[in-house]
């Protein structure tokens, strides 16, 4: 009802040009419909318009609905305060202390509610510099501005989109539609002070880059190979949850090797070049991102975990194999493999604790599928996460760490009737893992496909 008045009276097929310099675009220009909109993000936007604050969807979502991409999910932007949305909304709680969000729930939606906000620019020549630490890194990002500082302090022209449902307008700053025409990825600003303020955005540059297939503007990209260093100052878990989000964007694949091409790896995913200069260790790792890409484009659950788990599986093999040619045993060496290479990489990228119970089930799991004979292959069949450590085993087998017909073997193994299955026992040999013998460089000293003594 509020809509159809308003289109009544603002009209729906003329662009304009605003007060604050921003472009308003009707629906006849950037193609979006209301009924794209999530529905709980569409209440809350009416109810927010109807207590006369202003209210707009905002980043990521206007940004995909533009593409013709479903959108992850919907953050509104508004000029009323936290404790004003909090008051407005009986399903609804405020999120966070510094950096205040209210969460506003519809059944199982949450949408997200955020104030305008200004990234703290001084205005005037007589006002103070806005906190910064020796390298230009923004220490506070937590003041109320109008609708244009919101968009000035945020990080690419195409996430700096306005989309009001009840006008069905689009607000565009920074020419972010046309950047989503020629598919550009633009800084907004100065690209070296917008990555001093906050250098997580240069690892969304790449995640971006991936994630939408847009080249990186030669502006934008240019600085990111000298400043890469300053990845060091973020703490640890902001990066992991980049690096999460990479991972899981459903273009992990392209997503590293931007990263990569950047020179990116060493603050995120350091371990990335021991692995890539193996081709063992490359072929496992593109296997791993591959499948997980594939997962998420059909809509299947990936896990973290497994993930985590591929990438550092090659470190896991090294060391393994080092702790062997020592003197230790094949499981104990294994074991204390796998605690090496987890404390290792917490210095290193920090994944969080939880995830460790189940990479290191997947790993133990491992050597279990070499014993083919007697009751053992039905055991592992039951375990709880055999499922897992049988993927895991698949893209071993791809990667050429283990021979094919393992992995052939076990797919059969799933798929047949009990007689079938008893045919194909092997005979029931002490644990010994076959692993397939890795050609030696010359020099080196514990090759990563060795037998165990
Ligand atoms: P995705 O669909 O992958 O979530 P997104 O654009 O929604 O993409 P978010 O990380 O959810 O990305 O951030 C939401 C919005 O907040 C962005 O579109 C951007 O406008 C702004 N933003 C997020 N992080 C930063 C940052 N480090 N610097 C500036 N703006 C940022
Ligand atoms: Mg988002």
């Amino acid at each position: 009802m509020i809509r159809r008045i308003i289109n009544k009276v603002f009209g729906r097929n003329k662009s304009r040009l605003a007060d604050s310099g921003a472009k308003i675009l009707a629906r006849s220009a950037h193609g979006i419909r209301p009924d794209q909109i999530d529905d709980c993000a569409l209440k809350v936007c009416e109810t927010l318009a109807g207590a006369h604050y202003k209210a707009y969807l905002v980043g990521g979502a206007v940004r995909d609905l533009l593409l013709g991409n479903t959108p992850k999910d919907f953050d509104v932007a508004t000029d009323a305060t936290p404790d004003e949305v909090r008051r407005l909304f009986r399903r609804s709680r405020i999120i966070g202390r510094r950096f205040q969000i209210v969460h506003v729930m519809c059944g199982r939606v949450t949408i997200e509610v955020t104030t305008f906000r200004s990234n703290g620019q001084k205005e005037t020549e007589d006002e103070d510099e806005r906190p910064t630490d020796e390298h230009g890194r923004l220490l506070t990002d937590n003041v109320f501005g109008n609708m244009a500082d919101d968009a000035a302090r945020r990080d690419f022209t195409i996430n700096a989109l306005y989309y009001d449902p009840l006008r069905e307008e689009v607000h565009d700053y920074f020419d972010g539609v046309a950047d989503c025409k020629k598919r550009v990825l633009r800084m907004i600003g100065d690209p070296e002070t917008r990555y001093r303020e906050d250098p997580v955005r240069m690892l969304r540059a790449a995640r971006f880059a991936a994630k939408l297939d847009f080249k990186i503007d030669e502006a934008t990209r240019k600085p990111v190979s000298t400043l890469a260093p300053l990845l060091a100052n973020i703490p640890r878990a902001r990066i992991f949850d980049e690096a999460l989000k990479l991972l899981m964007s459903g273009h992990a694949l392209r997503g590293v090797h931007q990263l990569r091409a950047e020179g990116l790896h060493h603050g995120m995913l350091p371990l990335l070049d021991t692995i890539l200069d193996d081709p063992t260790g490359e072929r496992f790792i593109t296997a791993a991102l591959r499948t997980t890409d594939l997962r998420i484009a059909q809509d299947k659950p990936a896990s973290p975990a497994f993930l985590f788990g591929a990438l550092l599986w090659p470190q896991v093999l090294q060391r393994w194999h080092a702790l062997e040619a020592a003197g230790e045993k094949p499981q104990p060496a294994l074991f204390l493999a796998m605690d090496d290479v987890l404390d290792a990489q917490r210095v290193q990228l920090s994944i969080p604790r939880r995830y460790d119970g189940m990479m290191k089930e997947i790993w133990a799991l491992q050597p279990r599928f070499e014993q083919r004979g007697g009751q053992r292959p039905y055991r592992l069949l039951e375990h709880p996460r055999f499922r897992a450590a049988y993927d895991f085993l698949l893209l071993r087998a791809e990667s050429g760490e283990v021979d094919a017909e393992l992995g052939d073997w076990w797919t059969r193994f799933q798929d047949v009737d009990d007689d079938a299955r008893t045919a194909m026992l092997l005979a029931d040999t002490a644990p010994r893992p076959r692993r397939k013998r890795k050609r030696k460089k010359p020099g080196e000293a514990t090759a990563g496909g060795e037998q165990p003594a």
